[in-house]
């Protein structure tokens, strides 16, 4: 749903003034732009791509390193069979439906969210009611939202509309094209009636090879190669369970209708985790107790059903014991997610943990929960947290016979009784010739329940009868000389079973965008120009270097501290343009570089220089190698600004504007 979205220091926050800035300081950018661009493909440029890699960082730290998950890195190039197996190729669909006439093509669910809101808008402008701005892009906008006209809805309607919008997710595609039908939503650009929606598979195919035979995708999603190695990993990790493999790559999906920036994208990076645990005893997780204290913001699926949208602030510990979140390890990952997002920079109060309806859980999903970061597009689902229960590992052990499962000592080997079954192996070829394999697979395959009823007629009736299709008339008597059935006891000294999997699944590129507009704001003096406050930690350049003016006397001091920073591993860029060092200092704010070290005449004389930050613009004055100290520290997330400015004398000199 549409909010208004204010920037931290509460004004209304600008969304075409981000992206303008984005695009111009080359964030990112429309991919093959001189051709006229492709949809839902972009470029990311110098600050994107150090910005991506820090998060990138940052993950691999907050979960691979923290918990000794096992990388790996798997070919984005997928074989049919792989996707047929794990049901992606029958079912990783989204509804779209046709204006026949025009040949435009609508994504089902989009299309219905984007004409009720826009007629719930149109309901409040007529009622005289404050409305909020909601739009893609101004093409969209002008296509679709303005057409819409300023009427009110008749009574009960606007909620019905609410109640719909609340749920979307959860619809089908019959269901989709009930809601068009009742609602009568056409064509917005010119009214057209639409088909009714039918399933469009996601994956872009492609063949392996020069041969037609060979059919293959890009892969929708990590995950598969990290089951499909399962057993080596297992092994790699001396048979020790649970354990988590983890991925970072670019996955691919042919979006209907990319929209949104970067959030609706046909190629991006995705982060994923899977985390293997045993079924047995309640899916554990031997850190729990570290984060059963964090709160998180949970929106429960009942409460969507029910047509509404409120969140419950709840300690993981909590929603674990009374079963809101189905497990340890699930609710474990939920808590670690939002620690993540939170060291990245991302704002607390807009972060929200959505559940799952059940309709709407991708085909492998047995629980899931969304991390959806607000941005003025909406609540986005930014990082899946699913437990895809022991789904993908059994469809490929079956279709392969790969023994992708566990087996361990048991520390109590197992007694159990049950009725087993002897054939006599000598009379069974005579007696049922070539039938003989099918007959004793049959009885081979009879249930516990089934042997004990059939061990009472063998001695009632000295035979037994069982369903063998194919053979005979289907029924087949097999004489008590060819077979025993006896309750034994057998004991079992190993266990073998099948992981189930707890997923966290990050898109990357909407965590960067989402987090650029949670801390993009303009100062009181220059409205015109944004400031990116990213921690030190996330900003794509660290430094900028700026000498007082292009006085010579600058220039070794400019060379020596760059070459200091760049051996502790320090992004740095020189700004030593005529412009004012305010000036060149607020270029910088757009590129979200935090610190800022100026070289005047007394650096020259004492080699001392100031330390700037961003965000306050306070400055402080020391040696160079307290400077380069503070700056690795707060780099690297050891030490925050309050620290620094505590420590080192201030710098009182004006900034010149
Ligand atoms: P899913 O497997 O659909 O739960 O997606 C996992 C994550 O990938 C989501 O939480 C998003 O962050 C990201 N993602 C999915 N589809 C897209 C897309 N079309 N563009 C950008 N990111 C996406």
């Amino acid at each position: 749903m549409a909010s208004t979205m204010t920037t931290k220091d509460g004004k209304p926050f600008d969304r075409s003034a981000l992206e303008g800035l984005m695009r111009r300081r080359l964030f990112y950018t429309p991919a093959f732009d001189i051709y006229g661009g492709v949809s839902g493909l972009y470029d990311y440029g110098p600050p994107g791509c150090a910005l991506t890699n820090n998060i990138v960082d940052i993950w691999r730290k907050h979960f691979v390193l923290k918990e000794n998950m096992l990388e790996v890195d798997c070919t984005m190039l997928t074989p049919y069979e792989v996707l047929k197996t794990s049901g992606h190729v029958d079912k990783f669909a989204d509804w779209m439906c046709k204006d026949p006439k025009t040949g435009e093509i609508f994504r089902a669910d989009h299309l219905v969210e984007e004409v009720l809101e826009a007629r719930l808008r149109g309901d409040k402008e007529a009622r005289g009611q404050k409305v909020e701005e909601k739009e893609d892009d101004p093409k969209k906008k002008k296509k679709k939202v303005k057409t819409i006209a300023v009427v009110k809805l008749d009574d009960g309607v606007a909620q019905e509309y609410e109640e719909v919008l609340a749920k979307i997710d959860n619809y089908n595609g019959e269901e989709l094209g009930g809601l068009m039908k009742k609602y009568d939503i056409r064509n917005p650009a010119n009214n057209g009636e639409l088909e009714p929606p039918v399933a469009f598979n996601l994956m872009f195919q492609t063949t392996i090879g020069p041969s037609a035979n060979a059919p293959g995708y890009l892969r929708p999603e990590t995950a598969q190669g990290q089951f499909l190695n399962f057993a080596k990993l297992l092994e790699f990790n001396q048979q020790s369970m649970p354990f988590a493999s983890a991925s970072i790559g670019k996955s691919f999906r042919n979006e209907i209708s990319p929209r949104a920036g970067l959030l609706r994208v046909r190629e991006f990076l995705m982060a994923e985790i899977e985390h293997f645990v045993d079924p047995e005893g309640g899916k554990k997780h031997p850190r729990f107790d570290e984060v059963k204290d964090v709160e998180l913001e949970l929106l429960n699926r009942e409460v969507q059903l029910a047509g509404k949208t409120q969140v419950e602030t709840t300690k993981i510990g909590k929603a674990v014991e009374t079963g809101l979140v189905d497990n340890e390890t699930l609710g474990y990952f939920l808590a670690r997610i939002q620690l993540f997002l939170l060291r990245i920079g991302v704002d607390k109060k807009k972060i929200r943990f959505r559940q799952h309806m059940a309709n709407e859980m991708a085909h492998y999903a047995a629980d899931c929960w969304d991390a959806e970061l607000l941005t003025s597009y909406g609540w986005i689902e930014c990082v899946g947290c699913a437990d895809r229960s022991a789904y993908d590992l059994t469809v490929h052990m079956k279709k392969t016979g790969a023994p992708l499962m566990v087996r361990e000592p048991r520390k109590e080997p197992l007694k159990i009784e049950e009725w087993q079954i002897d054939v006599e192996k000598k009379k069974f070829g005579p007696k049922f010739k070539k039938d003989g394999k099918t007959v004793e697979a049959a009885i081979e395959a009879l249930s516990q329940e089934l042997r004990e009823k059939l061990s009472l007629d063998l001695e009632k009736e000295g035979k037994i009868v069982i369903d063998v299709p194919g053979v005979g008339d289907g029924k087949v008597e097999v004489p008590k000389e060819l077979i025993t059935i006896e309750k034994r006891t057998r004991v079992e000294n190993t266990r073998e079973y099948t992981p189930n999997v707890i997923e966290p699944s990050f898109g990357i590129g909407r965590i960067v965008y989402a987090l650029c507009e949670h801390i993009y704001w303009t100062r009181e003096k220059d409205e015109a120009r944004g400031v990116l406050s990213f921690p030190p930690t996330v900003a794509p350049t660290k430094v900028l270097i700026v000498p007082l003016s292009s006085h010579t006397d600058f220039k070794p001091f400019v060379r020596t501290l760059g070459d200091k920073l760049q051996d502790i591993g320090v992004s740095s860029r020189v700004d030593d343009s005529g412009a004012s060092i305010g000036k060149r200092y607020s270029r910088n704010d757009e590129l979200g570089t935090p610190l800022g070290i100026t070289i005047d005449f007394q650096s020259v004389k004492d080699n001392t220089f100031t330390l700037r930050e961003r965000d306050s613009t306070d400055q402080v004055r020391a040696s160079l190698d307290e400077i380069c100290k503070a700056i690795s520290n707060l780099v690297n997330g050891t030490e925050q600004w309050a620290d620094i400015s505590a420590r080192l004398p201030k710098f009182e000199g004006q900034e010149v504007d």
